[in-house]
């Protein structure tokens, strides 16, 4: 017992001697450069901004995986971290129905960067493909301009989507690397490093896309998705996606728009419809049911996937969506 408590002292002792390095490691860590803080709106975009910011930035993602960023409720906890950031990137094209008011909100002094503002947008028109014509679009801000702003939503409104053409988030990368050297000058190079590098690798992603449309036999390269978020896709690789509901998930999708769809892929026998992971799945699962289509698997949209999840960054969302469309269509 003596022995035992003896040896306990002793190594109380040391702990004691040893608490004196301790303020030397703090005075240490409050030297090392602190992260610039920055706040990005959703999970894909959240994905980009962390490549190109890497280990310099301390970066909060608002609407998070699996999360529907049209119809976003945001939190005090979200008005306190746009307080604290140094720079915010948002998608653009009128995605984030909410980021105006929040930003206002929060009474933020941080940089606003819209990561789609080198795009060339899609207009949403009615072209007879199901694109959203006859949806409303109104975002809720409340202002008494809400009816013309949802007028202007279903004649030609802009399809904020774009990242789901490579092409794009190339864009969206020059964005987030000029945003963040303007937020943090010292980290310039580091940037310029990781966009680079990242870069690269997007463009290897696009061959891949490119690749995967066209192992698809023309005539069979349609496909239903829930909402319309694919515009930026077809555009690019040269597939055709119909949707019931338009380009916004805040409006149900009518009655009408179903009907049409059921009767066009009957006529063009379509050969698969797509769940997707931010929208309600009985919509596609009942047209599958009433028209015979086969239900090809889960499209990512507008949002990543968990970290583990089958898209768990926007390269392996891409990689998940051709892989699925492919093995639904290809012959
Ligand atoms: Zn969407």
């Amino acid at each position: 017992m003596r022995t035992r408590r003896n040896v306990i002292s002793a190594l109380t002792a040391a702990a004691f001697l040893a608490l004196p390095l301790a303020p030397a490691a703090f005075a240490q860590q409050a030297e090392a450069p602190s992260k610039t803080k920055v706040v990005a709106t959703f999970s894909i975009l959240g994905d980009l901004v962390r490549e190109v910011g890497g280990e310099r930035i301390d970066l909060t993602v608002l609407v998070g995986p699996n999360g529907d960023a049209h119809v976003y409720s945001p939190s005090p906890a979200d008005a306190r971290n746009l307080a604290e950031a140094k720079v915010i990137f948002v998608n653009g094209l009128k995605f984030e129905g909410w980021i105006d008011r929040l930003v206002q909100a929060s009474g933020t002094k941080a940089t606003v960067v819209e990561a789609a503002a080198e795009v060339k947008p899609l207009e949403m028109e009615d072209d007879g493909h199901g694109h959203g014509h006859a949806h409303g679009h109104a975002h809720g801000h409340g202002h008494a301009d809400e009816h013309d702003e949802k007028h202007a939503h279903e004649h030609g409104g802009l399809d904020p989507h774009a990242w789901q053409d490579v092409a794009n988030a190339k864009l969206y990368v020059a964005a987030i690397r000029d945003g963040l050297a303007a937020a943090d000058p010292a980290g310039k190079e580091a940037y310029a490093a990781n966009a680079e590098a990242y870069l690269a690798r997007l463009d290897a992603l696009e061959a891949e896309v490119k690749a995967a449309v066209e192992a698809i036999p023309r005539n069979r390269r349609k496909v239903i998705t829930s909402h319309d978020a694919f515009g930026y896709f077809a555009r690019a690789y040269g597939l055709t996606f119909i949707a019931p509901q338009g380009v916004s998930t805040d409006a149900e999708a009518s009655a009408r728009d179903v009907g049409r769809i059921i009767r066009q892929i009957k006529r063009d026998k379509i050969p698969a419809v797509f769940l997707e992971n931010v929208t309600d799945p009985r919509l596609v699962e009942r047209i599958a049911k009433e028209t015979g289509a086969k239900i090809g698997g889960r499209l990512y949209s507008d949002a990543l996937s968990d970290e583990n999840g089958a898209a768990g960054t926007y390269i392996a969302m891409m990689q998940h969506n051709i892989k699925a469309l492919n093995a639904a269509l290809a012959r």
